[in-house]
């Protein structure tokens, strides 16, 4: 490989396409924090917050949180010492405002994005993996019910929007708010596209290959 390798990147697709389980995957090849937008407004659920409750009504009617609160959640997450040489950025931008305030945000600082990474899933298959998606209560590690079960013993949660109801909303949500940023950047180079339909070890093998890095 002979690219440089990507250090500022952005995880998009679907919800289900396989963004979480492939960003922790990664950590140790890229060496840059996992900035999830979706966990930091569960945190701040858990903990009780004022913006943890107020986002948790939206989250689980499959409604995107407002604009101003999660950029500037995320512009303060990429100022901190440990995103100073890199972020994956995943769930965020999901609206066109979101990725113009990155760009913003980056540009002060003299920075620039290197990859955007669109792993694609079909409709079809999101409902499924959704539902059956569930989280060790411990390390966050995800699993499948179908696909990757936990091993006996693992404690799990299940995500409260984690169902159909609230997945036939995100999705609507996704084609119609998320998707017009993919030509954005596609129209400036930096979109690579990954299938999210193949395996998870296939898949990872084909994002670092996209990336640049080495498996
Ligand atoms: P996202 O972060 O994009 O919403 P997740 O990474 O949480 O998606 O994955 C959603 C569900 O699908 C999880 O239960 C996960 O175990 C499962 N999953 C992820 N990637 C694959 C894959 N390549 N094949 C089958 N199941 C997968
Ligand atoms: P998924 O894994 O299904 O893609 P996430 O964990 O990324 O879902 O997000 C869960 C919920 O958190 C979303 O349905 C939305 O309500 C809220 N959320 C997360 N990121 C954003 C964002 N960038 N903008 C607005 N809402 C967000």
């Amino acid at each position: 490989m002979t690219s440089a390798q990507a250090k500022r990147l952005i995880l998009v697709g679907p919800p289900g396409a396989g963004k979480g389980t492939q960003a922790k995957r990664l950590l140790d090849q890229l060496r840059v924090p996992h900035i999830s937008t979706g966990d930091m407004l569960r945190e701040a659920r858990a903990k009780g917050t004022e913006l943890g409750k107020k986002a948790g009504e939206l989250m689980d009617r499959g409604e995107l949180v407002p604009d101003e609160v999660v950029i500037a959640m995320v512009v303060e997450r990429i100022s901190e010492p440990d995103a100073k040489t890199g972020f994956m950025l995943d769930g965020f931008p999901r609206t066109r405002p979101q990725a113009e305030a990155l760009d913003t945000a980056l540009e002060k600082a003299g920075l620039a994005l290197d990859a955007v990474v669109l792993i694609k899933a079909d409709d079809a298959v999101i409902e499924r993996r959704i539902t059956g998606r569930r989280a060790d209560a411990k390390t966050g590690r995800i699993y499948h019910v179908e696909f990757d079960p936990p091993p006996p013993g693992v404690e799990v949660t299940h995500r409260s929007d984690d169902t159909a109801e609230a997945v036939r909303k995100r999705l609507d949500k996704y084609h119609r708010e998320t998707a017009p940023i993919i030509p954005y950047y596609r129209s400036r180079g930096l979109l690579r596209e990954v299938d999210g339909l193949a395996a998870p070890d296939e898949v990872s093998a084909r994002l670092l290959e996209v990336l640049g890095a080495k498996a």
